[in-house]
């Protein structure tokens, strides 16, 4: 490498390092400036959802910087110099994929996170003792079910229709993403199975395959079983979640592994 190389390169290494460290300060900053704005918004999701958009946005510009300024100023001034660019340009690719990667990995958390706040701040409002309309004796709802419950006292048997919280019922649609959030590692060991298999000039060895399914299966497994322990679900509804996601890993395989398209 020409000493004119060796300082594009230098300059080069040095800008990817900032951005890094760019990268890493936002997820940083903006993990705690959310986790202040939903005890703020006396946990309003959807307006701390639309804030962490907006800094998602900014964390792809950031990442697209690297591309940009590979593509448009450093590449064209090191292929004046010589033949080093040719090397340094294989690893842009990787280090782009890693933060898109981290990002990922990141977004599950922060919504996970959140949502997992505002359950913890809604469920004693509604995990409680009510009162028998009829008799004034304890009757006590089952949390796990997101809607109003018909309970009938054990005392004078009237039927009770207790209506939990709207923002209690509306959590509903959360649980999901609770549920990611408490089986990240196993989200990061799928991710990681699945970008070796995609660095792999296809066709992929089968102990890669292999590798990706088992990770696939065990994350959405543990993800299943930690929506049961927030919401009760029916044999039925866990009977159609399971086949979703094998359907979903089944497609995937057909399209990457064999090229086929809307087969089975
Ligand atoms: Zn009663």
């Amino acid at each position: 490498m020409s000493p004119n190389e060796s300082a594009l390169v230098t300059r080069w290494e040095s800008f990817v390092q900032k951005t890094q460290q760019r990268f890493d300060e936002t997820l940083t900053e903006s993990t705690q400036l959310l986790i202040e704005q939903l005890q703020d918004t006396d946990y309003d999701y959807q307006t701390v959802f639309r804030t962490w958009s907006a800094v998602k946005n900014q964390i792809f510009q950031l990442i697209d910087t690297i591309d940009n300024a590979w593509n448009h100023k450093v590449e064209p001034l090191l292929k004046k110099e010589g033949d080093a660019w040719y090397t340094v340009r294989l690893s842009v690719g990787d280090i782009e994929n890693n933060l898109h990667q981290r990002l990922e990995v990141h977004d599950l958390y922060i919504q996970g996170k959140l949502s997992e706040l505002q359950y913890q701040h809604l469920l004693p409002n509604v995990n409680k003792d009510y009162n028998c309309t009829q008799c004034g004796a304890i009757v006590r709802i089952n949390p796990k079910i997101f809607r109003a419950q018909y309970i009938t006292c054990n005392a004078c048997n009237t039927t009770n229709t207790i209506d939990l919280e709207t923002n209690y019922v509306h959590l509903v649609h959360q649980l999901e993403s609770i549920a990611a959030y408490q089986n990240l590692e196993l989200f990061k060991t799928m991710q990681s199975a699945l970008a070796e298999l995609q660095a792999e000039r296809p066709p992929a060895p089968e102990h890669l395959w292999n590798a990706y399914q088992t990770a696939y299966e065990n994350y959405q497994n543990a993800k299943l079983e930690s929506l049961q322990t927030l919401r009760t679900l029916s044999e039925e509804e866990v009977q159609t979640k399971r086949e979703k996601f094998q359907n979903e890993l089944n497609e995937f395989i057909n399209i990457q592994k064999h090229n086929k398209y809307g087969e089975n």
